[in-house]
């Protein structure tokens, strides 16, 4: 039995009453996006209710009050990362944007011809297609990490990877495609050995597993809000702070400056030389009070509790014959991804939807990994603390009568 209560818990999240189809709704669609808490709710209708203003620049009692709560949340986001200061927390529209940050300032103010970054094969679409595009503009090289046939990283082939012209190592803590947890810190103390810089994607991750960024030592660190309870439209750049001190910001506007003349400007130090312009406040606030909720039940809980749940939905699904379980490294979170033999993702996604069930059926904006298994698509249910044994007795379920529907083929 799961080591919180799990209706309470239930009962914060009012989405989950929903009935889809005339079932209740059961939300196995977590990786793409997870549900808000009431209190997450709550607080951002309170900012607009109570504390709406823009920050910073004016000196009134509203901007008080929601400088305070938006300078409140990045301590939050501090603490919950485990950064050494508020001033390395930037507050960005998610991790898509964050990625495109350091490649639009750092990557574009120090990589040069002939330089080379690796990621893994694993990488969602966000962290390749930025590098890519550097790349082409910079004549850089882009290496690639290989995985095994369970999809976890080849650490003795990323060994051979590094090499004097590495200047980035940029990678996934957990796969959105697979639910591979990659050692995260192993790469990054292997990149450091090289002399290159790391940033660690932890969108998957920071939802399921306590991380504490001076641990992993890792040099840039991004997620988005959306996928650890919080609103959509508000993500994080954490970076160490030397260096984002030492790069050039990639947006100029308002309030991230010190000084403007027609001349001559001089920037603020981070985080506000990064945050130009008016940022999305209301839904950074929300992150915090997603962080606090996060907090209430504990990580290490969360991390307890879904593990078994993913313990206990891989063995039901490994029983469905004709399934295929792509993704079966020993360190997993989240994620099961899986062909049905006879069947389209697609029509097992819209078999699933009519039993309230919402799973994600497609590539997952990872074509690469999912091509290095022989498939474009697959079904991924992804699991957070709010599901329960019985949600995956359903899917399980549902699976075996799509099965028993239609003859397998011969072997
Ligand atoms: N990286 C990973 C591993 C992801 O799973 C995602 C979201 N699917 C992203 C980056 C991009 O996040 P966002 O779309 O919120 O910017």
């Amino acid at each position: 039995s799961p080591p919180f209560d799990i209706n309470l818990v239930r009962q914060d999240f009012p989405i989950l009453k929903e009935k889809v189809n005339g079932k209740p709704l059961i939300w196995l669609d977590n990786a793409a996006t997870t549900q808000k808490p009431q209190s997450v709710i709550d607080r951002i209708a309170y900012f607009y209710q109570h504390e709406n203003s823009n920050i910073h620049r004016a000196a009134h009692e509203l901007a008080a009050r929601a400088t305070d709560a938006y300078e409140a949340a990045r301590q939050k986001v501090q603490s919950f990362l485990n950064a050494f200061s508020p001033d390395e927390i930037i507050f960005v529209r998610g991790a898509t944007e964050a990625i495109n940050l350091v490649a639009k300032s750092w990557g574009e103010q120090n990589l040069n011809s002939g330089d080379e970054i690796i990621v893994s094969h694993l990488e969602h679409h966000a962290n390749i297609v930025p590098w890519q595009q550097l790349a082409e503009r910079k004549g850089l090289k882009l290496k690639v990490i290989p995985v095994d046939e369970d999809g976890q990283v080849i650490l003795s082939e990323y060994a051979k990877l590094l090499g004097p012209k590495t200047k980035l190592v940029s990678f996934t803590q957990v796969s959105n495609a697979l639910g591979t947890v990659t050692p995260a810190k192993q790469i990054v103390e292997m990149a450091h050995l090289a002399g290159a810089k790391v940033l660690v994607d932890g969108a998957q991750s920071v939802s399921h597993m306590k991380v504490d960024v001076q641990a992993l030592n890792c040099d840039w660190f991004v997620f988005s809000g959306h996928k650890v309870y919080g609103p959509t439209g508000i993500g994080v750049v954490y970076g160490k702070q030397a260096l984002l001190n030492d790069t050039q910001p990639w947006q100029g506007g308002g309030n991230m400056i010190m000084d403007v003349t027609f001349e001559h400007t001089t920037y603020h130090n981070a985080p506000a030389r990064f945050e130009a312009g008016t940022g999305n406040i209301a839904d950074a606030v929300g992150l915090g009070a997603a962080i606090d909720y996060v907090n209430r039940i504990g990580m290490d809980l969360i991390y307890q509790y879904e593990h078994h749940l993913l313990v206990y939905a891989t063995r039901l699904l490994k029983e469905i014959p004709g399934l295929r379980l792509i993704g079966t490294a020993q360190d997993k979170a989240s994620v099961l991804s899986f062909v049905l033999e006879g069947y389209r993702t697609e029509e097992v996604g819209k078999a699933l939807n009519q039993e309230g069930i919402a799973v994600r059926s497609g590539h997952h904006c990872a074509q690469p990994i999912l091509r290095r298994f022989g498939v474009e698509a697959t079904v991924r249910p992804s699991l957070a603390f709010y599901n329960t044994c019985g949600e995956i007795d359903i899917l399980v379920a549902t699976l075996h009568k799509l099965r028993s529907a239609k003859p397998l083929s011969f072997r």
